[in-house]
């Protein structure tokens, strides 16, 4: 009987194996496998673009990056397909974006999608590994920021481009001039309000002193008072204008039902 019921959850075990082992992962993004596609190689890729990375990442030297990946408990993405990259060589977009150095060495930023972890940073810092002709590239994690730097005669922009979405990652300008200007004129009247918040709170401060100074010495009833009222005046002018940022994002958060920071920002002021 006993025996009976251990072969059973052997079998069953067995099953679940088998299962397991139809629905392999891909080795390079760890996504289940469609039957479709069928590898060379004794590795099992879910598509070709995920054969190639692996492919070439070890003939590279860079197959660190997998143990790295699986340390910071994150996986590869899967590789961008198509999506033409060669904008980024047209004059119009280099004459924006694109710096001279020296001889025919150029540099560009471009704003960088995809990145997870410290190893898609590592993978995408050893970048000149992988394309000839780019000498040094940098990623400003803070920023989502990769700044390139290459040899025209050896390669492009474009070419690089088509490498890093080839790794799961993509580029794309980092706003025009236009949003640029737009974000300065925002900073402007942030710093505005910060130093209207920071005048009004300075002087209902003093208002406050005077009147602790009041509870020692003598001051008449009706000064006190002017005193009292021109300090909530005050304050009720510091929410409503510099505060009214926070207040306008909680309305927002509240009227779509999702919570945010300046919900209770706005509860405090
Ligand atoms: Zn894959
Ligand atoms: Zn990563």
């Amino acid at each position: 009987m006993t025996l009976a019921v251990g072969t059973n959850q052997e079998s069953l075990i067995d099953e679940s194996i088998r299962e397991k082992s139809s629905q392999a992962l891909c080795t390079h993004c760890g996504q289940a496998m469609p039957k479709s596609f069928q590898t060379t190689s004794v590795e099992k890729f879910c598509c070709a673009g995920c054969e190639a990375v692996w492919l070439m990442l070890h003939e590279c030297g860079l197959e660190k990056y997998y143990a790295m990946q699986t340390a910071e408990g994150s996986s590869p993405n899967r590789p961008h397909r198509n999506s033409s990259q060669a904008y980024l060589d047209h004059a119009e977009f280099q004459s924006r974006h694109v710096q001279t150095l020296d001889d025919d060495r150029l540099r560009a930023e471009l704003r960088l999608d995809g990145l997870k972890c410290g190893a898609c940073l590592w993978l995408l810092e050893a970048l000149p590994r992988l394309e000839r002709g780019l000498m040094n590239s940098r990623v400003d994690l803070g920023r989502s920021v990769i700044a390139l730097e290459w040899v025209s005669a050896q390669t492009s922009l474009s070419k690089i481009a088509q490498r890093i979405a080839a790794l799961g990652y993509q580029v794309r300008p980092i706003g025009t001039l236009a949003s640029r200007q737009e974000w300065r004129r925002q900073d402007r009247i942030w710093l505005i309000d910060i130093a209207v918040a920071g005048a009004i709170s300075g002087n209902v401060m003093a208002i406050a002193f005077a009147l602790y100074g009041a509870q020692f010495s003598w001051m008449d009833d009706p000064t006190r008072q002017f005193l009292q009222w021109t300090s909530v005046l005050l304050a009720a002018i510091a929410v409503l204008w510099p505060g009214r940022l926070f207040l306008r994002n909680a309305m927002n958060a509240i009227r779509a039902r999702r919570p945010h920071m300046d919900l209770p920002i706005a509860l405090a002021l």
